[in-house]
């Protein structure tokens, strides 16, 4: 079992098979050079030190072979979105054809949207979470409207019960059972951004499905820090981006994903440019539109290099340590921050998240009452980094691949002095 001390915090860090990862990111300091209690890789993550490289041979490539780099760059820009497809496809648990990495995620719900929220007359109302991230419940609100329905009437919340903070899934098959002849679209956030809940994928397509709903997953808080088991869920399509656990830099590109089922029908209405047209004719530019199979037949324009390089970067991560791994050194640091937080003596603090390591990832909602934002500016006066959400919620996320169990041990003594 665990142990409350310092020690046996700097013990776990030492028999941590992944601690060296650590070094291989640049971790913000205090003006005495003291690393940051870094709590928000949800929002977004580090930097990987290899990543300023990985950029600088694009501009290089480019100073030295200008348009030429899209053949003669050391990673050929012209199919450089490839080089991400495996690894980006296995920490979602996809196949390759499934996966494509391009725009941003807003803009990616709206592609998706455009192909796969096809409403009638009488079915055409979308179910979303009620704690939705803002963005996804406009780009929803704004398809209803676009398609000619009230935002109001068209839009279904899976509420929490009175007095609870959690999603129950009996409330969304209860909601589908009784109103699925009504509904064209399930879109829900796979893993909650505010509560930290990870739902059943699987079961929720399932339960669209069973009524001929379509089903979407947003999974910007998922990719990354659990793992989706994407085409085995049965979900329709899903989105990401890459700038919170995939530590790919501000606003770069996301992921799409496109159910296997969907890869070949060439009738889903869809947006179009020379980017999803057929690669081995794209420079003929004269051929009438044929759109490539998979999720690469939702690209519309060539994408921008740098922003793909430090996903590169970042993958290339992923990619040597793997999802198990770090979903094994997760569950341990996110329980030891579970378990400290229940050690302080105090009836002020309440843990949101589920307790069970299957329906989370690694972040932890932290409801503290009676506090308000001053508690959240103490800690960052404190050099510990968090996310404040109003009225009373912090929200913590230990990532595996930079975060030690002394900053989640440190963190945790300092909350227990601000209180
Ligand atoms: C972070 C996040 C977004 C942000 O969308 P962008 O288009 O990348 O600005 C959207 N939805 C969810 C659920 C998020 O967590």
């Amino acid at each position: 079992m665990y142990k409350p001390t310092l020690d046996y915090a700097q013990q776990l860090d030492k028999e941590d098979k992944l601690a060296h990862l650590r070094a291989q990111f640049h971790i913000p300091k205090d003006k005495e050079g003291n690393d940051w209690l870094y709590f928000t890789g949800n929002s977004l993550g580090l930097q990987p030190k290899q990543t300023q490289q990985y950029i600088q041979q694009e501009l290089d490539d480019w100073a030295k072979y200008g348009v030429e780099g899209h053949f003669e760059a050391r990673n050929p820009w012209m199919p450089y979105h490839e080089f991400l497809t495996n690894s980006m496809a296995k920490i979602v648990g996809a196949k390759p054809l499934e996966v494509v990495v391009m725009n941003t995620l807003t803009t990616n719900l709206h592609l998706l949207m455009v192909s796969f929220y096809q409403p009638t007359k009488t079915k055409y109302k979308i179910v979303i979470e009620s704690d939705a991230f803002p963005s996804d419940r406009y780009a929803i609100q704004s398809q209803l409207k676009f398609h000619g329905f009230d935002a109001e009437d068209g839009l279904i919340e899976w509420k929490p019960r009175e007095g609870e903070e959690l999603l129950r899934i009996e409330d969304l098959e209860k909601i589908v059972d009784e109103q699925g002849d009504e509904i064209a679209l399930l879109l829900i956030g796979g893993v909650n951004y505010y509560t930290g809940q990870y739902l059943d994928i699987k079961r929720i397509a399932e339960i669209g499905h069973a009524k001929n709903c379509m089903v979407g997953i947003d999974l910007a808080h998922g990719a990354g820090n659990i793992s989706p088991e994407l085409h085995d869920s049965g979900v329709d399509f899903a989105a990401w981006c890459t700038y919170k656990y995939l530590n790919s830099g501000p606003g770069s590109l996301a992921g799409l994903f496109v159910h296997e089922k969907h890869a070949h029908n060439k009738e889903l209405p869809r947006f179009s440019g020379w980017w999803n047209h057929n690669k081995e004719t794209r420079f003929n530019m004269r051929q009438p539109f044929d759109v490539m199979p998979g999720a690469e037949g939702w690209q519309l324009s060539n994408p921008p290099i740098l922003s793909m390089a430090a996903i590169r970067a970042s993958l290339d991560m992923f990619e040597e340590v793997g999802m198990e791994a770090l979903r094994a050194k997760s569950e341990k640091l996110t329980g030891y921050f579970e378990y400290l937080i229940n050690q302080i003596d105090t009836d002020r603090i309440k843990i949101i998240t589920p307790s069970n390591p299957k329906e989370r990832g690694c972040q932890l909602s932290i409801q503290v009452k009676n506090a308000d934002k001053s508690l959240h500016k103490k800690l960052t006066e404190n050099n510990i980094i968090t996310d404040w959400r109003e009225p009373d919620v912090i929200r913590c996320a230990p990532v595996p691949m930079y975060n030690s169990f002394e900053d989640v041990y440190r963190m945790v003594e300092k909350l227990k002095e601000l209180l």
